[in-house]
Parts: structure tokens; sequence; C-alpha cells
């Protein structure tokens, strides 16, 4: 990869690769914010002389601990348990819980360190912060997903809470492994800190919208990347990946503004239904069953399974990755723009390789970058919390017009911030650039922290 990085950050760089050893998608996610900040170290000079670049890529506090549980055949399991703590500069950390095989330090790092940034473009008060387990939910009965993460929980409950630590979900963290993990802390701590965890079930201090937010909130922001080139989602043929939280509520807001949405997939295959995804059904066999995508084509005949199928592949106005890391790659980009794709809009977080990025931005499309286009998840979580705060339980109308009018505002601010920095309809750099500039004053501002 040719360096873009400023010389005077280069060496920062460095450091971070030599100090973090083979966790490639941490070294990545740094990279890609640090490429963005060399014009603001012209403007800020203070932030050099403060070091803050060199401070936010170093996590105030890193744990990682045993979770032992027992499955339904008596066998004692072992898996291994994280949660860094990036940075409280703006609120308490704040950020979700991953369960896949593939977590280990390097992912969590990745995600909690974009988690800052994202966190900063909502303008809530929210710090970064990322956790998870090298746990596998699939297969799993009740039964061991209850054990799983009350053994979790019963580790992790000393190092968070409303004022310190609020975690949420993520790829294998839903509303019921929320519930059982409050459940867990609520007993260990004996009070009802509503506070510290969002995504809870609507009924005991969950909000109505969080579970559709972030799907939603990358759809409003990809309709504002096309607004701005006086152009609307209305009769857009979309490809969505994923099938999972995510996904399903992307899937929904497309429908809702006009757009036809003709894939979903999982990490085993894609449906290609040219008719329009039938949501209902995905909902039934994702949220309600918990079954594979596969099962889509044994109801619909009409739709093809393409086991191991590449989505990028099929022809499409506008794309959204909702399923997660490097999932689009450069090939893939490059033949989204020769099949006239005009916008992307990341729902999962980093899903577009490097390479990727780079033809999105050089061909000129609308693309919107995962930290300021899913951030409509982490801002409902936060406003989860307001309503926790004051013990009140807010609309869907009024916290869906509030997450629609944040994506706005965050649109905004990334596209401004893009034109000032002289890099005009370049929400990557917009991105990035707005999200440190707030850090880093408020680190700026409490000393040397
Ligand atoms: P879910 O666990 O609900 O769903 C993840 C979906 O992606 C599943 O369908 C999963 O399939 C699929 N998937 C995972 N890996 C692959 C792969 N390699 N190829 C194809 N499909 C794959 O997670 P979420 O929807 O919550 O999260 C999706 C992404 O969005 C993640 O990057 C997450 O970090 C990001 N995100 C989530 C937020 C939220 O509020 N939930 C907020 C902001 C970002 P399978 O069942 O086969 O694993």
């Amino acid at each position: 990869m040719g360096s873009n990085l400023d010389e005077k950050i280069e060496p920062t760089f460095q450091q971070v690769v030599n100090r973090n050893p083979g966790e490639s998608e941490f070294h990545q996610a740094v990279r890609e914010v640090l490429e963005s900040l060399g014009p603001v170290l012209v403007k800020y000079p203070e932030f050099a002389h403060h070091k803050i670049i060199e401070r936010i890529c170093e996590p105030e506090r890193q744990i990682i601990f045993r979770v032992p549980w027992m499955d339904t055949n008596k066998e004692v399991q072992i898996n291994r348990g994280f949660r860094v703590q990036f940075n409280s500069a703006l609120g308490p950390y704040k950020g979700g819980l991953r369960l896949h095989p593939s977590v280990n330090l390097g992912i969590i790092k990745f995600l909690g360190f974009e988690q800052i940034f994202k966190n900063a473009l909502t303008s809530m008060p929210i710090g970064g912060g990322k956790g998870g387990a090298d746990f596998d939910p699939k297969g799993k009965t009740e039964g061991e997903m209850m054990r799983f993460c009350q053994s979790f929980m019963t580790e992790l409950y000393r190092y968070i809470g409303e004022y310190t630590d609020v975690p949420a979900g993520d790829i294998g963290v839903g509303g019921r492994e929320i519930g059982y993990l409050f459940g867990q802390y609520k007993r260990l701590v004996n009070r009802y800190e509503s506070g510290v965890l969002t995504g809870k079930g609507v009924g005991w201090g969950g909000s109505l919208a969080r579970t559709e937010a972030t799907g939603y909130g990358a759809t409003f922001f990809l309709n504002e990347m096309l607004k701005v080139r006086n152009d609307s989602l209305d009769g857009k043929l979309c490809l969505v990946s994923g099938a999972g939280n995510v996904a399903i509520y992307a899937i929904e807001k497309l429908h809702q503004l006009g757009a036809k949405v003709v894939t979903c997939s999982d990490s085993n295959g894609v449906i290609y239904d040219e008719k329009g995804i039938d949501l209902a059904l995905v909902k039934q066999l994702k949220e309600v069953e918990r079954r594979r995508i596969k099962d889509y084509a044994s109801y619909h005949k009409h739709a093809k399974y393409i086991a191991d199928g590449n989505i990028w592949e099929i022809p499409c106005d506008v794309a959204m990755p909702c399923a997660t890391q490097n999932e689009l790659s450069g090939k893939d980009a490059a033949t989204l723009i020769k099949n006239g794709c005009i916008a992307v809009s990341e729902g999962a977080n980093m899903p577009t390789t490097p390479e990727g990025v780079k033809i999105f931005l050089e061909a000129k499309i609308a693309y919107g970058p995962g930290k300021a286009a899913n951030a409509g998840g982490v801002a409902t979580s936060a406003l989860e919390m307001q309503q926790n705060a004051c013990r009140d339980a807010w609309t869907f109308e009024y916290t869906a017009q509030k997450l629609s009018e944040i994506m706005k505002s965050i649109h905004n601010l990334c596209y401004e911030t893009a034109e000032e920095f002289g890099t005009p309809g370049n929400y990557v750099y917009g991105a990035n650039i707005a999200g440190f500039i707030r850090v880093a004053k408020a680190m700026l501002a409490m000393g040397l922290i």
C-alpha cells in the first residue's frame, strides 16, 4: 500500500504497528484515520505539541478475562472476553459487545478506535470503547447463551457502570443477550442501573427505535448524500449484505424510501430476489426462528441462493455493506463502479478494504464511511441513556425523528469539514477530521490525560 501519511505522522503510525504486533485490523483502522490528519496539524499545531495523536492511539485501559461456562453436554468451555476502554474525553466509554469466533484483541481495538470518532460525530457525551468474546453463538441453545452471558458479565461488571462504561450489542449480541447481561449485572450490584447497558428491551428501559437505528440511520445518511447530488432513493436498485440487525433495518428503510433491495446474505451465501427482498420473511427466519438465510429460497422458488457467492457482482445503483469488516475488496469496488453503482453507505464497521475505499474516492461516487454512516445506532443508544437518566420513555416517532435529525447533522458536519479542509465530497476525510478535532480539543482542555 502506498503511503498517504503526512511525514510528521508516519513515525506515529510505525510506532502503533511496532507496539501492537499482529493486530492488522487495528493498524488498518489507525492508518485510515491518520491519513486524514496532516492538514489538521497545520491548522492546530498544539495537537502535535501535546502528542494528541499518539495518546489517542493508545487505549486508556484494556481488559482481557476468562469466561468459563458449561455446555448442555456438561462439558466445560472456556472463552476469552475483552473490553477495551479506548477514550473517555467526551463521556463514559460507549460501544458494543461482539460475540464471534473471529474476535481477538486486534479486532476489538479496531472497533474501539473507530468508535471514538464515530461517537464524537454524534455530538453526544459519549467516549469510545468496545468489547466481546471469541464465542460462537451459532447453534447454541437458549440455556448455553444465558450461561455464557452470565459468566461474561460476572467478570465484566467490575469495569462498567452508567458513568464509566456503557456496552451495547454488536455482531452476535441482540436484545436477548442484552437481557441476560443486564439481569446478571443487576444481581451482582444489587441496583437497577438502567443506563449501564443499551439495547435493552422496550418495557424495561430500552428505547423505541434503537433496534432499527443503525440500519435506518445508514439509509438516512445515504439519502442525505444523494440529496446533495440532487438525487433520491426513489426507484433505485440496491444491494444489501448481511441478514442481521443492521441489514434488516437498512432494507426496511430503503423500501420505505422507494428503493428496491434485491439481496441479503450471511457468511455462507447470498440471496438474490429480483422481485425485491421479502423482509417479513427475513425477519421471521432471522429474528424469530434464528435460521440460515439459505432457507429464504425454499419459501420463494423464484429467488436464487448462491452458496459462497459474491454479492458485489450483482449490478445495482446503490450498495450497503451491512455484514462485517473487509467484506468489500478493491476488486469488488471496481466491479460495482463498472456496473453503474453511484453510492455506497456502510452499515457495517470498516466493510471496505483500503483499496476499495481508494477506488470509491477516485471514482467520486457518494461514499459514506461506516464511522459516519452507521453512527445512528450509537446515537440512539445515547438517546436511550437520556431516557434512562430522566426515567422517561419517548414515542417511536419522537425518537426516530431525533435519529433522522442527528444523521442529517452528522452528514452536514462531514460534508462541511471536507470542504473546509480542501477535499470537497470526501466524507472519509470529513468524518475523520471532524471526529478527531472534537476529541482532541477535549483532551487538550483536560491536561495531560
Ligand atoms: P448481526 O450479528 O445481527 O448480523 C451480522 C450479519 O452479518 C449476519 O447475517 C452474519 O451472518 C453476517 N456476516 C457476518 N460475517 C459475514 C461474512 N464474512 N460474510 C457475509 N455475511 C457475514 O450483527 P449486526 O447487524 O449488529 O452488525 C453488522 C455490522 O454492523 C458489524 O460490522 C457491526 O460492527 C456493525 N454495526 C452494528 C451496530 C448495531 O447497532 N448493531 C452499530 C454500528 C455498526 P452469519 O449469521 O453467517 O454470521
